[in-house]
């Protein structure tokens, strides 16, 4: 692929500055976040940016999609439930700020909502228009950046990237974006509007959820892939498959804290080169 990125389609430039930043992150406590607690030693921690992407309405089925998800959400709900969906690979996910931004103010943009709103998983360059809307002007350049946008497409509910490959040797730390949903129609396979997605799900997996999908994309992040439904033998995945659910196998969990330690080391490398 000729793009700087690969994209993963989960189960997937011109911008605005940010209405406001709800809580700057500077580079000392970046570094504090990267070390886990003397008696967590296994513990991985890897920093990450959440971005809320206000201003990009969507109308759909008679329902109109905004950003409804809040910092509370994100500190209270989003945040423990992905750090529980992580804990068996022993990776924690610390905040390092909360930003809100706008999308873009440009003749595009209003073009471009409507149609990633009519959109499906055939629709060509719906993941690069979705992208071209967002103010990525705030983006962290070595820790991970999550965006949660309105709608990203009919059954859809998130996409990821990395750069280089989808091996270690290729591509080390993986990659540092992923955008996911606030409203979703996969529970119904699109014969109903657009609702809003839950935040979490009680266990057992049934339809998902926001935290659930920032996990899964996060997962890409750390190069795991989908499993190939024909030949896995392990179900009930994080990753997907032919049932869902929350599991990490023990090869996934080792490909995750490899490329984990390598976005330490890379972090902690511009940190360095940047004081
Ligand atoms: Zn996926």
């Amino acid at each position: 692929m000729t793009h700087r990125f690969r994209v993963l389609l989960a189960c997937c430039v011109f911008f605005l500055s940010p209405l406001f930043s709800l809580a700057q992150g500077n580079h000392k406590d970046l570094l504090r976040l990267l070390d886990a607690s003397p008696a967590d030693a296994d513990i991985i921690q890897l920093p990450i940016r959440f971005h809320l992407v206000h201003g990009a309405t969507m109308e759909k089925k008679g329902v109109s999609m905004n950003m409804w998800i809040s910092e509370t959400n994100i500190r209270r709900e989003i945040i423990p439930e992905i750090n529980r969906i992580w804990q068996p690979a022993r990776i924690t996910w610390v905040i390092e700020s909360i930003r809100e931004v706008h999308v873009a103010d440009t003749p595009d943009c209003t073009a471009h909502l409507k149609e990633i709103a009519q959109s499906n998983r055939e629709t060509s360059g719906r993941t690069k228009m979705i992208m071209e809307v967002i103010d990525t002007s705030h983006r962290h350049p070595a820790i991970h950046n999550l965006y949660f946008f309105p709608y990203v497409g009919e059954t859809l509910q998130g996409f990821a990237f990395f750069g280089g490959g989808l091996s270690i040797p290729d591509n080390p730390d993986g990659g540092t974006m992923c955008v996911v949903c606030a409203w979703t129609d996969k529970p119904s396979g699109a014969r109903h509007p657009p609702h809003k997605f839950d935040l979490c799900e009680p266990l057992p997996f049934k339809q998902g959820s926001v935290s659930r999908t920032c996990s899964h994309e996060l997962g890409h992040n750390l190069l795991l892939q989908h499993p190939d439904k024909e030949t896995q033998t392990i179900t009930k995945r994080l990753m997907g498959g032919k049932q869902k659910g929350y599991g990490l196998t023990f090869d996934e969990v080792a490909l995750a804290r490899s490329v984990a330690r390598n976005r330490i080391s890379t972090i902690k490398k511009w940190l360095a080169t940047h004081p």
